[in-house]
């Protein structure tokens, strides 16, 4: 353990992003670094507090070794500190951007003060590590003539691309974008995890001996029974790309959209021409409403603010969050308190006010003869819990609204895995049409075919995606060898 009395020496002090009107002028990424001094004393804060719930599988689920690290960030011991953090995650450069960071909820410290800035720690480890050359190709010393297809690019594919390759497996992944990256490329936009970064780790691991099919559409364009007949296995990590739809009245109008057609045709137009070939869902000048929170709407949010949209308004469904912790939770740091995302600081910062309305139910678009969205109707709603009984809501009489909109964004979730490739290899699917593969087996109905990441366990996070390309390879070499040494 390093300073024992770090934690009362030093506030938490977390990086300070660009501010919020500059940053809308461009996509480049907000994120900054606090200076050596400055982030030595923030690991200096880490307690080493006995039992580090921040590691556990609650906390990470790539049980990172954190209060060890914390403490090397602390001791300025950076090549050590790297070390330890490779053992556990594959892509600390994405999970240091953009993990909601479970692992500070958890933390400790955070029972009576401000949680250690563990994620910001982690990102300045491995960005300090790729600055200082550490990263370099490992090529695999043997190979064990086992071949492995991986079905999708996203942190599952990769993360269990990159276990199976240092085993000494043959790796092929194939992706129907034309980027490797899923989600971290075509997804989270640039602002938020530069695609430079992506394409730095997609490189290093085509160094290091892993093949990309890129526009490898598997099951359209790539037979699937050619997949699994030229490999010994295959993994499935298709994601959960099914976006939820709101089939209400006016739903066909021009200028309602998936959240995801505006975000994807936004970066590939970014990558493509700096956004010069106008191949994007264009927001700028127009009122635009973001329906449905979390981290895609508020993508949706950053996205339009940069397009430099006229007018932002994000419809939730559900009941306003407390900002504070009540005094009824026990956890050191409530996870589901009210937070201020990136891109509702920035339509505040240009429109004056948090861009949110809760309790709000969408009835209605509402369009012009052309066929062309002019404004939504909606109601509020009052949430009823009754003990017992799940939440429900009520309509609100007499609280209709009519809003303007040129542009709507639907970032209503995700229902699954697209069918078609689970059907063609006749794959069981659990009650919510996952891929029916157990936690911890990953295996399939089909004996060579195994499912990781999203496309098994429905829309969930960075993190857990590489938790499960780790575990998925790890199964997949025991298939394979008998034994397996992966972590
Ligand atoms: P994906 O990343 O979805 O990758 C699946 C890949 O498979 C895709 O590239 C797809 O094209 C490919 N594919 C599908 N079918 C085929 C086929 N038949 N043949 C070939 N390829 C195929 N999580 C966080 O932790 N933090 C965030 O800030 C965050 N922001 C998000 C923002 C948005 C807009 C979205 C939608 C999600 C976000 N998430 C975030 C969630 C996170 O990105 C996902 O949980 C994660 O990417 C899932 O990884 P995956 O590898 O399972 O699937």
């Amino acid at each position: 353990m390093g300073k024992p009395t770090g934690f009362m020496e030093y506030t938490r002090q977390t990086v300070i992003d660009r501010p919020p009107r500059e940053r809308i002028g461009d996509f480049k990424e907000f994120h900054q670094h606090l200076d050596e001094q400055k982030r030595r004393d923030q690991g200096a804060r880490c307690m080493d507090c006995g039992i580090p719930f921040c590691q556990s599988s609650y906390g990470c689920p790539v049980d990172n070794l954190i209060p060890e690290w914390n403490d090397l960030v602390y001791q300025g011991k950076w090549e050590e500190a790297f070390l330890r953090l490779m053992k556990t995650n594959n892509f600390p450069e994405y999970t240091g951007r953009v993990c909601p960071a479970p692992c500070e909820t958890a933390c400790v410290l955070g029972i009576n003060e401000p949680a250690v800035t563990i994620k910001d720690n982690e990102c300045t480890i491995i960005d300090r590590a790729y600055d200082a050359g550490l990263m370099q190709p490992r090529i695999p010393q043997s190979r064990t003539g086992k071949r492995v297809a991986v079905i999708g690019s996203g942190p599952a594919g990769l993360s269990a691309a990159d276990q199976l390759n240092q085993a000494g497996h043959e790796v092929t992944v194939y992706e129907r974008d034309d980027r490797i990256g899923g989600l971290l490329m075509y997804g989270i936009p640039n602002m938020k995890l530069d695609k430079e970064l992506v394409e730095r780790r997609n490189s290093l691991m085509a160094e290091e001996g892993i093949s990309f099919r890129t526009n490898s559409n598997v099951g359209v364009d790539v037979p699937v029974q050619q997949l699994v007949d030229d490999h010994d296995a295959v993994l499935v990590a298709t994601g959960a790309t099914l976006p939820r739809d709101l089939p209400v009245p006016g739903r066909e109008l021009k200028g309602v959209h998936f959240a995801m057609e505006f975000l994807k045709s936004n970066t590939k137009s970014l990558l493509d021409s700096g956004l010069a070939d106008g191949s994007f869902i264009d927001a700028a000048g127009k009122k635009v409403i973001v329906i449905g929170g979390g981290d895609t709407g508020n993508d949706c949010i950053g996205t339009s603010m940069r397009h430099g949209c006229a007018a932002m308004v994000n419809f939730e469904l559900l009941p306003k969050p407390a900002r504070e912790r009540t005094a009824d939770q026990p956890w050191p740091t409530y996870p589901r308190l009210l937070k201020n995302d990136y891109g509702h600081e920035e339509s505040e910062a240009v429109f004056g006010s948090d861009p949110r309305e809760f309790s709000i139910l969408t009835k209605e678009f509402l369009g012009n003869e052309q066929g062309e969205l002019t404004g939504v109707k909606t109601v509020r709603v009052k949430w009823i819990k009754e003990p017992g009984e799940r939440p429900r809501f009520e309509e609100v009489p007499g609280s209709e609204e009519v809003w303007e909109a040129d542009l709507v964004f639907l970032a209503l979730g995700f229902l699954g895995p697209e069918q078609q490739l689970i059907e063609q290899l006749e794959l069981e699917t659990d009650a919510r049409s996952n891929v029916a593969a157990e936690y911890g087996r990953f295996v399939t109905t089909h004996p060579k075919v195994f499912a990781a990441g999203d496309a098994r366990r429905g829309q969930s996070l960075v993190v857990w995606a590489i938790n499960e390309g780790r575990a998925a390879a790890r199964e997949i070499d025991r298939a394979l060898m008998g034994v397996t040494e992966l972590p």
